[in-house]
């Protein structure tokens, strides 16, 4: 008689869980419980029935330092589906005109530098103050734990008011959804070191070139195997703890990795002894929209001036394969749109996009998506409510995007999380 496989629940099948499953396909009888009838959580796509296109729930952007989420795309032969650009070349708006942030010879630590150098609106104060603050960051010489939130850190270091309007701000708010005022400095210093001022692949822009469907598609046929399960739309709605086991919708498990988010991990676990934290949350709002003419060649463009954080051009993206022109407007940190009706939200992006564009184009279509729950607000605060992925009661994981990993709420940081998960319970088995 063989040797009976350990069984493990995975609560959620967004990135965290997918990440997790595959660690311990092999090892393990692997059942995975998803609310929703697909994979992808807060990385997912919709179908935009007007236009009749597959669209995500926001544009997402990834950065060579990405190292658990590109490691679990590997596996399920997502890897290739990506722009990857080394070189800085963002255009911004800023004092109603277009600049950019370019670096042509450099890339990573270096290229930051060039592109700050070559910035015509900073001035040579600016600029030097810029660089030494960076390679500051660089040698660590800074403690970021001192400072309330990124903009007292900022100033202290003698930023300037438009170096962070147009350099730190749009970096900060993008990557932890959460204003400068009260972005964790601590957070940023990760971001910075491990991403932006790091060696050339870390800090390069990885733009997705399909939807998260297409991306994730290879999971299934990677996952689905001897008796590993997904049971789809399937919502746990508690836990409980017999013996040495965990009862997971009336079957027995050997482990339990919860990725859901921290509110309704509250709920699952309320029948254990065992208190979530529940952070602040951010929304994020994205704004589909087609026109009749070009905007523009570039992949993406920050609008400093704007209502709205960043424009991303779809039809470089994606293979569209269409005669309409399409774009995506994101705004992280969006509490100011969140509760505006659909056309209110239109008609003040579509002000800002005319003082870009002019008068010459004609928007045909628009989709705005909510996630009003998109990620944690990423301040000092919330980040000490982060628990550990590693409970006090054996067996029992919390894995997901908000669990502490020094990252503010990423596909990075979901899919680390899961590794770690997944490798503890390797760990415990082989002891
Ligand atoms: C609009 C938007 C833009 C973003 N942009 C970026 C970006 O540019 N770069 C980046 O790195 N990150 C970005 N993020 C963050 C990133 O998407 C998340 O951090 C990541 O997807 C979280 O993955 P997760 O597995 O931890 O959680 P989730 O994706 O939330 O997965 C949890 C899963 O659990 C399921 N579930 C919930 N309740 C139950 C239940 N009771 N029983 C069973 N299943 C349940 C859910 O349906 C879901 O599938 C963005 C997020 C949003 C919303």
């Amino acid at each position: 008689m063989g040797i009976q496989k350990r069984k493990v629940a995975i609560i959620g099948a967004g990135v965290s869980g997918m990440t997790a499953a595959i660690e311990l396909m092999d090892s393990y009888v692997v059942h995975i419980y998803e609310a929703t009838d697909t994979i992808g959580g807060r990385a997912t796509t919709l179908e935009d029935k007007t236009s009749q296109e597959t669209i995500d729930n926001g544009q997402h952007i990834c950065i060579g330092a990405y190292k658990y989420f590109f490691y679990m795309l590997k596996k399920i032969d997502g890897m290739e589906h990506f722009h990857i650009l080394e070189k800085y070349d963002i255009p911004y708006f800023y004092n109603a005109t277009f600049s950019s942030l370019t670096s042509k010879i450099f890339s990573g630590k270096f290229g930051l530098l060039e592109a700050i150098i070559r910035d015509s609106n900073f001035s040579f104060k600016e600029k030097l103050n810029t660089i030494i603050f960076a390679i500051k960051v660089q040698m660590d010489s800074i403690s970021f734990q001192n400072f309330a939130d990124c903009y007292e850190m900022l100033v202290h270091h003698k930023q300037s008011e438009k170096v962070i309007k147009i350099l730190w701000e749009p970096l900060i708010v993008s990557t932890m959804n959460t204003p400068v005022r009260k972005a964790s400095p601590i957070i940023f210093e990760n971001i910075m070191l491990e991403g932006f001022l790091s060696k050339s692949q870390n800090a390069a822009f990885y733009l997705p070139k399909v939807h998260f469907g297409e991306l994730f598609k290879g999971f299934e046929s990677v996952f689905l195997k001897e008796e590993n399960k997904i049971y789809y739309n399937t919502s746990i709605k508690s836990i409980t703890e017999n013996g040495d086991k965990f009862l997971v919708n009336d079957e027995y498990y050997d482990d339990v990795v919860v990725t859901t988010p921290s509110f309704i991990t509250k709920r699952i676990l309320s029948e254990l002894p065992i208190e979530i934290d529940v952070p602040d949350y951010s929304p994020i709002v994205s704004v589909y929209f087609w026109t009749d003419t070009k905007l523009t060649d570039s992949y993406m463009i920050s609008a400093v001036d704007g209502g709205f954080d960043w424009l991303f051009n779809r039809d470089k993206l994606i293979d569209r394969n269409s005669d309409t022109y399409s774009y995506q407007i994101t705004t992280s940190d969006a509490v100011r749109y969140a509760k505006l009706k659909d056309d209110v939200i239109m008609s003040m992006m579509e002000e800002d996009l005319r003082k870009m564009f002019g008068e010459d184009f004609k928007i045909t279509h628009y989709r705005i998506v909510r996630e009003l729950m998109a990620t944690f607000l990423a301040d000092k605060k919330n980040n000490l409510k982060r628990p550990k992925v590693k409970t006090y009661i054996p067996g029992l994981y919390l894995a997901g995007d908000y669990s502490d990993n020094g990252y503010p709420s990423t596909l990075e940081g979901a899919a680390k999380n899961g590794f770690r998960a997944a490798h503890y319970i390797l760990k415990r088995t082989a002891k």
